[in-house]
């Protein structure tokens, strides 16, 4: 990166950069080559970007959801009928959240980023082309829903579920909020599966950039907010894209505790059979019928 000014403003660090680069560099790349120029210390410009990034990311993706839940027109839409969490359960929610942002988020958000310089990963400019960001974000999608899988699926196993993962389940009714309502061991054991992937691909192809990673990660909270909401609406993306799970797939799951494990889709609980819910269940009933009365015919 040419021309970083040392000890200057922020504002001298982006005009200098358009001075030299205006020609080549967009307004983003420039914004961001200006931010680690002024910060000169690259963990703590991608510790600080990426810590704010995820709070205004997640409150501001809870917020519509607050507001939806105060509106009785959208009732007609709630997954379980009447079940509005209560202002102070919406304010608990929050600081129990906040505490674990701090406490577990914050350590993880920031030794991410040597982790990941170590494996190859890339800070600077120009960004990387649109199709390689979208590439990278499917796989991080694939992986951290395995993870996801068979991780949560062993918290439901009764030592665990008792120890660390009957915090999260407090809310048979989720909401937005309480997507990272959790214990600290089980926010870093399921965030582990985010962090993972991206360092585990920067490790084996050398190839990440780190602007992959924040908006990797705003996808995912988009995703655990938005499972977490309570609402299935006509316009859901899993009427378009039937593999992706949604609210309507992880509130069955609060709701009866059994079953639908994975996050972002639907395929393993499919293959394995563990998909959860009256549907599922009767789904389950009517191949088992299937399978007897073929066997039947087979033998006659
Ligand atoms: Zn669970
Ligand atoms: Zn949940």
């Amino acid at each position: 990166m040419n021309a970083t000014i040392a000890a200057a403003t922020y504002w001298d660090q982006y005009n200098g950069i358009t001075h030299y680069n205006g020609e080549t560099l967009n307004v983003f790349e420039r914004l961001w080559a200006a931010w680690y120029a002024y910060m000169q210390n690259d963990v703590l410009a991608t510790g600080i970007m990426s810590f704010v990034m995820h709070e205004v990311v997640y409150f501001g993706r809870s917020l519509p959801w607050i507001i939806i839940d105060s509106m009785p027109y959208f009732n007609k839409y709630k997954i379980q009928a009447g079940k509005i969490p209560t202002a102070a359960e919406q304010w608990h929610c929050t600081k129990m959240v906040l505490l674990s942002h701090f406490t577990v988020e914050l350590p993880q958000i920031w030794v991410f980023h040597p982790m990941a310089v170590f494996f190859g990963m890339d800070t600077g400019v120009p960004f990387p082309p649109m199709w390689k960001i979208a590439m990278h974000i499917a796989i991080f999608f694939v992986f951290e829903d395995a993870w996801h899988y068979w991780t949560h699926r062993a918290m439901h196993w009764g030592p665990l579920y008792r120890s660390v993962h009957k915090i999260h389940h407090n809310y048979s009714a989720p909401f937005g909020l309480a997507a990272e309502y959790a214990s600290p061991i089980e926010v870093m054991i399921l965030g582990a599966g985010t962090v993972l992937g991206p360092v585990l691909w920067c490790a084996i192809t050398g190839d990440l950039h780190v602007l992959t990673m924040y908006l990797w990660i705003v996808c995912r909270l988009f995703q655990a907010i938005d499972a977490h909401s309570g609402y299935e609406f006509p316009w859901s993306l899993h009427h378009f894209l039937p593999f992706w799970a949604g609210a309507e797939h992880h509130d069955v799951h609060h709701e009866r505790f059994i079953g639908n494990y994975a996050s972002s889709f639907r395929w393993w609980d499919f293959v394995l059979d563990t998909e959860a819910g009256p549907e599922a269940a009767k789904a389950r009933r009517d191949r088992k019928l299937a399978k007897d009365a073929k066997k039947a015919k087979k033998a006659q």
